[in-house]
């Protein structure tokens, strides 16, 4: 996915054009590899983010996949005039890989959020997919030592996709400083998706789903969110500069 023509660059961050069928195809190639490869999901927060910590956004571009998540990425794809080809999200991939997983018979590791909610996870993921290998869950608030032993765990387990969500930037470093050294095939970073496939956030209704208000939802559940989201209006201007940007180069 490192092909230009396969991959579109928001404000600095590679994203590759990819559908759900896509992924699947990608994750099927690494696992038979059997090498080590790192997704990660960036959305307009992690985008934002990335702009301050350079080490965040060459960790970002490193990854072998970059899908897209949320609707926020998705229109500024089309505002730039290339548009991404699907809208996929993190907690929709979730289920995709997991259904993937159950007929391909590839195991999975859930790694974090707080005690108790990947239980939850694996426990509604088995229960909708019953092949469903999921051979280890930790919580993600570990300290050096219980880090050790987790590490040690997953050697020894080798799931074939380790699931991490240990919140944007913590995350694809933690996978980036391990993944050699796991030698997990497919290690991918999504963020709160273990919080809503175990239920205990609540996903916003079909409908606002279709209509890109899901991150409205989640600020009405969680208004702490709001420091966070209030980055969104400056991600539309820098879009926006970056469209004018680009077609001023391209008159040149
Ligand atoms: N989390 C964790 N360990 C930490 C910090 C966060 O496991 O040290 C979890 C947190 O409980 C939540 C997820 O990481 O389940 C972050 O979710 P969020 O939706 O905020 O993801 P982000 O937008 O940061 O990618």
């Amino acid at each position: 996915m490192r092909d230009n023509s396969e991959s579109i660059h928001i404000l600095g961050i590679r994203v590759d054009k990819v559908k759900y069928l896509d992924v699947l195809k990608k994750i099927e190639e690494f696992i038979l590899s059997k090498k080590p490869h790192m997704l990660a999901i960036p959305n307009v927060e992690i985008c934002m983010l990335a702009r301050v910590y350079p080490e965040f956004k060459n960790i970002l571009n490193s990854a072998d996949l970059l899908m897209p998540d949320g609707v926020g990425i998705y229109l500024a794809s089309k505002i730039l005039g290339d548009p991404l080809p699907e809208r996929t999200t993190g907690t929709d991939l979730m289920y995709v890989i997991s259904d993937f997983a159950s007929k391909k018979g590839f195991s999975m590791y859930l790694l974090g959020a707080k005690p108790g909610i990947a239980e939850k996870a694996k426990r509604n993921l088995v229960r909708k997919y019953p092949n469903l290998k999921i051979i280890g869950i930790h919580h993600g608030y570990f300290d050096k030592d219980e880090e050790k032993t987790l590490i040690e765990e997953i050697k020894t387990l080798k799931p074939n996709i380790l699931v991490v969500c240990l919140g944007m930037y913590k995350q694809e470093k933690w996978i980036k400083d391990n993944m050699e050294n796991l030698g997990v095939p497919v290690c991918f970073g999504n963020g709160g998706a273990l919080d809503f496939v175990s239920k205990c956030t609540r996903r916003s209704p079909v409908w606002m789903q279709k209509m890109g208000l899901e991150w409205l939802y989640r600020l009405f559940q969680e208004p702490w969110r709001i420091k966070r989201q209030i980055v969104l209006p400056k991600f539309v201007l820098l879009v926006l500069k970056e469209r004018i940007f680009r077609r001023r180069r391209w008159l040149i």
